[in-house]
């Protein structure tokens, strides 16, 4: 079997253009285009670039793009007061605190700052524990179309990885789904909206006993490791489907956390890194500043 390459770049485009449409037709209705606040704290190289990308693509989409850079060695109170104003501006439809904070600062205290509904990166308490909870899933994760406002607001990988499912057609309902990591930011997140799929899921992590064994159960298969190629192919059921989020830098550039070509050789349908799930992160944010714009009624 050669598996079906899942084109992210592709099904993340179609996204990024339904947003586009949604904006303007918003705009021509005499909306205010969404507005997206970025903070970015310190001179990580890695977090410059993200930032840069994100707000470019604010701009290719009809989004307004409001930027607050910030030095690593501001004080924790200014960056506490200035989330506190974006919260409270109402020309702010949603905030997005580029994460890893330089050290010294408290990212849970800062998120804490913001308002669910403008919470595009899903990473707040009552956003994670709506989703842990069922109280949000799936649709919450990939609706569009709808002008009503969304009941919360889903973290923006794990959205993406169900928008590639969707798209590749995978039968999640009475499926095995094997999470490998259990991170805030993917595993964890991931595995509540699989089981809003109605998929069997099973969460692996670095104290898991038998990985291969675990991740041979399953029909869909997601690594979430930041280990390079740490799922060999042997792992993988024939007719899988494989979503590689890993994005690991190497001297061979840059790999997945899934050893690619003897699990493509494998498995129904797989995505590449890069070109897999990395282009739907910034596509559903996107897609997040617009639901936020959607919750905002102080217009
Ligand atoms: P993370 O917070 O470091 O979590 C990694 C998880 O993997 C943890 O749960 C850890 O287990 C588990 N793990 C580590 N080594 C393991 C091993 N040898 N065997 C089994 N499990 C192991 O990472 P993350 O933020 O979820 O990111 C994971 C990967 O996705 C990274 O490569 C990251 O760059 C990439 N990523 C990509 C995107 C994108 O847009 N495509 C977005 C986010 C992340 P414990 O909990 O037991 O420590």
């Amino acid at each position: 079997m050669t598996a079906e390459i899942i084109d992210g770049r592709a099904v993340a485009q179609d996204v990024r253009g339904r947003v586009a449409a949604a904006v303007a037709a918003r705009v021509a209705e005499g909306g205010r285009p969404p507005g997206l606040a970025t903070v970015l704290v310190g001179d990580d190289p890695a977090s410059h670039v993200y930032v840069a990308n994100k707000r470019k693509a604010c701009k290719e989409v009809g989004i307004r793009s409001l930027h607050h850079e910030l030095g690593a060695d501001v004080a924790r109170e200014e960056l506490v007061t200035l989330v506190g104003e974006l919260d409270r501006d109402p020309s702010v439809d949603g905030i997005l605190v580029q994460l890893p904070l330089p050290a010294g600062h408290d990212s849970d205290q800062l998120l804490g700052q913001i308002s669910p509904r403008k919470d595009v990166d899903g990473l707040t308490p009552i956003n994670a524990g709506l989703l842990a909870q069922g109280k949000i899933g799936v649709a919450e994760a990939l609706e569009l179309e709808s002008p009503d406002p969304p009941a919360g607001l889903v973290a923006c990988t794990p959205s993406g990885v169900m928008e590639l499912l969707r798209v590749s057609g995978a039968q999640l309902e009475g499926s095995e789904a094997v999470i490998v990591g259990r991170s805030t930011l993917v595993g964890r997140p991931l595995a509540s909206l699989l089981l809003a799929a109605n998929a069997t899921v099973t969460v692996c992590h670095s104290r898991t006993a038998d990985i291969a064994a675990t991740c041979a159960r399953a029909d869909v298969l997601i690594a979430a490791v930041g280990v390079p190629e740490l799922v060999r192919g042997e792992w993988v059921k024939p007719g899988a489907t494989v979503i590689d989020v890993g994005i690991n830098r190497t001297e061979a550039g840059l790999v997945g956390d899934v050893e690619f070509d003897s699990a493509a050789a494998r498995a129904a349908a797989i995505t590449p890194v890069p070109g897999g799930v990395g282009p739907m992160t910034i596509a559903m944010l996107l897609a997040n500043a617009l639901r936020a714009a959607r919750a905002n009624r102080s217009d």
